[in-house]
Formats: C-alpha cells, structure tokens, sequence
C-alpha cells in the first residue's frame, strides 16, 4: 500500500491493530507514524466502517517497515505478523476482510482479550509492550 491512500469511506485495519490503536500513547516507528496513527485513532472515534485484513493497512502505510506493501521489519516478518493477524480474528470468531462499524469491533477485543493469558500469543514479542496501554492493563 502506497501512502495516502486512505479511503475516507473505510479504513482497513490488520487484525492486531485493532488491540494497538487501543493501546496507542503516542509512541510509534516515525513522526509521519505517530501523526497518521493519531489521525486514523481520531477517525475510528466518529464509529467510521472498518474492513479487517491481514496485510498491510491504513497504518502500516505510513510505516519505515513497509515496503511495497510487506512488513518488512524483520526477517519473519512477512509471515510472522500475518500471523498474529490470523490469532486476533480466532480469538475474535471474525472472518479476514469483514466488515464493520469501529465500536463493534473494539467492543468485542475489549470482551475477549481481558487478560495477560489471552493476549500471550498476540502481543507477546511486540517491542511495544512496555509503552501500550492496551498489553499494560491486562498485565495488571
Ligand atoms: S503490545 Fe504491541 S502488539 Fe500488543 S497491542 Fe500493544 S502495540 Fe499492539
Ligand atoms: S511494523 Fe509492520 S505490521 Fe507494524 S505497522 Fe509497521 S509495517 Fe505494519
């Protein structure tokens, strides 16, 4: 995915970031991250339609790690992350690509994903752990 390409229609978000953007304190990969990470957390507040994917999305897009439209942050990145992608939409029953409003699905991570143990497999060897609201309150 090339940047600025974010339908103001939709937004396509990665399975996990649905748990990240409800983690997010401001800390990030790059400035033009962090702002568009902002940006995209301001948008789901209005409830905006969301399709949940497992590829690169409306925030990887303006990631140093993506290059043409891969995760490119380390060596298993490709699969690895896809990966944890497919964790989050099992634990949530979802389907790749549906679609829906924001709040449902926040909703149903904050239902299913309440503790350290649920989120072990998902989060576990994210570099992010010790600034993420989201991982932090489950930890407690
Ligand atoms: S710990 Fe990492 S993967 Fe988990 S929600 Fe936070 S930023 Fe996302
Ligand atoms: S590290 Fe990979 S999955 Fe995470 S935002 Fe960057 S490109 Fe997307």
């Amino acid at each position: 995915m090339q940047r600025g390409q974010m339908n103001d229609s939709i937004i396509n978000i990665r399975a996990h970031h649905l748990l990240c953007l409800q983690g997010f304190q401001g800390y990030g990969y790059s400035q033009d991250f962090v702002r568009n990470m902002a940006e995209i957390i301001k948008k789901i507040e209005s409830n905006p339609e969301l399709q949940i994917i497992t590829g690169c999305d409306d925030i990887c897009s303006y990631c140093p790690h993506q290059l043409e439209g891969v995760c490119q942050k380390d060596a298993g990145s490709v699969s690895g992350i896809k990966d944890v992608d497919r964790r989050v939409l099992q634990h949530l029953d979802l389907k790749e690509g549906i679609k829906g409003r924001a709040r449902d699905f926040i909703s149903l991570a904050k239902a299913r994903l309440r503790s350290i143990s649920d989120i072990k497999d998902i989060c576990g060897d994210c570099d992010w752990k010790e600034e993420c609201l989201w991982f932090v309150s489950r930890s407690q």
